[in-house]
């Protein structure tokens, strides 16, 4: 079977080497837009502290974190994953009890999160942290790197007969992939409504999160303990200037802005050589397998169908700490606010912002300012690091609702809306989109994650 798939995030390349591994005949196609989310993730895998309210998002987050030993041991590469643990911390212990509660009543379903203990001293295991905090511990988190994770799959799909091409695809009515460099990827009145509908509350975190209430929700009193809940609790931190909403528009057409169809982003040079496309031309596909992360829905529209998906903008920063061994630090994760996580090579991750501003991935004054000030009053010791580093991605957003994993018409399967939640469960995503395309049976019941009628 001939499968196109459109996006090489960490769902698409996920779906690509399944596919490939299971004899299909693979081409997947990347625009290489500014933003993926893929290339921005911070790699915390710790499902079992949110979607309390949300059943399917949790089974398909926790699904997500039970499959990375398997993967890690398949593709045999260096992925980053380490199971370091998270810590929870708050100033007031009371704040962590609704979260122990939510852990306690899962564990005996989720055994591999460890058992789950009281810090008193979270900082003697992650040592720029505050005085004062307490913790819980829950050794089963795992950190990763999503962009190794990524790159890795894509080899593994490569070697197994894939083909990497770099443009834009569009879909026709009937399912066909049509391939351009300079193509554009239109926004809809649809995509137009999810954005003002964020514009109109005007702060981070202000469409709801996947299956739950947004910024309401964020005391957590029914323990959740998001990962991507705003750092600020003030309505300026991420707010978007004017100047930026107009700033906002479809996804380039030259996404390099150099006149010229790019070949590939620096972090991709070692991958096979991608073939780029120099006119317009039709894929031919039996099946089309749509992982374009935020922009999934401007790919669905000649189908006919809204696929309720937005951009959820993220901000993060890389510093280094010399001479300290940072890679066996747990992660840091407060109740609202940044997060933190160590990695090899002295690295600590501080992020991230969550800006409801459309398709603009840029990294701003006022996102480093939020992430920098909340990072350093959780972890005054960290600020004589280095900063190395900026990153900034669009997460796929559904809004209202879990992620998206369904047929759409006879040809096309569609995967995306896995929010802050891409780098623990889309190499999972990306396998159970890889056995909707091949009409093999899937280890989970897709149901809850179909388009609404
Ligand atoms: C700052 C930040 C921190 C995060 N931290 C975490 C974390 O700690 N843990 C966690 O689990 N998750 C995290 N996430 C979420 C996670 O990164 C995303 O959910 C996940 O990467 C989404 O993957 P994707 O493949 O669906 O989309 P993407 O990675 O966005 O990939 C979509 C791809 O589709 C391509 N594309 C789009 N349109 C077209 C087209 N028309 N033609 C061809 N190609 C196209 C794009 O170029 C892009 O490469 C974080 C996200 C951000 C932004």
């Amino acid at each position: 079977m001939r499968v196109t798939v459109i996006g090489s995030g960490i769902v698409g390349a996920s779906a690509a080497y399944h596919l490939s591994s299971r004899g299909a005949d693979v081409v997947v196609v990347d625009a290489d837009l500014e933003g993926q989310a893929t290339a921005a993730g911070a790699g915390i895998v710790c499902p079992w502290v949110d979607h309390p309210e949300d059943d399917a998002w949790y089974a398909l987050a926790r699904s997500g974190a039970r499959h990375y030993p398997e993967l890690v041991e398949a593709l045999g590469e260096d992925l980053g994953y380490e199971r370091v643990g998270a810590l929870l911390v708050a100033g007031d212990p009371a704040e962590l009890e609704p979260v122990r509660a939510l852990l306690a009543r899962r564990h005996a379903e989720a055994p591999e999160m460890g058992e789950v203990t009281v810090v008193p001293d979270p900082a003697r295991l992650f040592p720029p942290l505050a005085e004062g905090l307490t913790a819980i511990h829950v050794p089963g988190a795992a950190r990763v790197d999503g962009r190794a994770v990524r790159d890795a799959l894509l080899r593994a799909a490569v070697r197994q007969g894939a083909a990497l091409r770099t443009g834009v695809a569009t879909l026709t009515a009937g399912g066909e992939v049509l391939l351009s460099a300079r193509g554009e990827v239109p926004l809809s009145a649809g995509d137009e409504a999810l954005l003002s509908a964020g514009d109109a509350a005007g702060t981070s975190g202000a469409h709801p999160a996947p299956g739950g209430p947004g910024r309401a929700d964020v005391a957590g009193g029914d323990g959740s303990w998001r990962q991507a809940a705003p750092l600020s609790g003030d309505d300026t931190g991420s707010r978007t200037g004017a100047w930026e909403r107009e700033a906002r528009g479809p996804a380039p057409e030259d996404p390099a802005g150099d006149g010229a169809p790019a070949e590939t982003v620096a972090t991709r040079e070692s991958l096979a050589t991608r073939e780029t496309v120099a006119t317009r031309e039709t894929i031919a596909a039996d099946m089309v397998v749509v992982a374009a992360g935020a922009w999934s829905g401007a790919v669905c529209r000649p189908l006919g169908v809204e696929v309720p998906v937005f951009p959820r903008r993220g901000q993060i920063v890389h510093a280094a700490l010399d001479g300290v061994d940072t890679a066996g630090w747990p992660i840091v994760l407060p109740h609202v606010g940044p997060y933190l996580l160590g990695f090899p090579g002295s690295r600590v991750v501080v992020g991230a912002t969550v800006e409801d501003v459309g398709f603009v991935p840029r990294v701003t004054m006022g996102g480093l300012e939020e992430v920098l000030r909340a990072g350093l009053r959780l972890a005054p010791g960290l600020a004589g690091a280095t900063v190395t580093e900026t990153r900034v991605g669009l997460r796929p957003v559904r809004a209202g609702g879990p992620p998206l994993l369904c047929r759409v018409g006879e040809r096309v399967v569609l995967a995306t809306g896995l929010s802050a939640y891409g780098l623990t469960a889309g190499p999972f995503a990306g396998l159970l989109a890889a056995r909707l395309a091949l009409g093999e049976p899937s280890p989970l019941d897709l149901a809850p994650y179909r388009l609404p009628s």
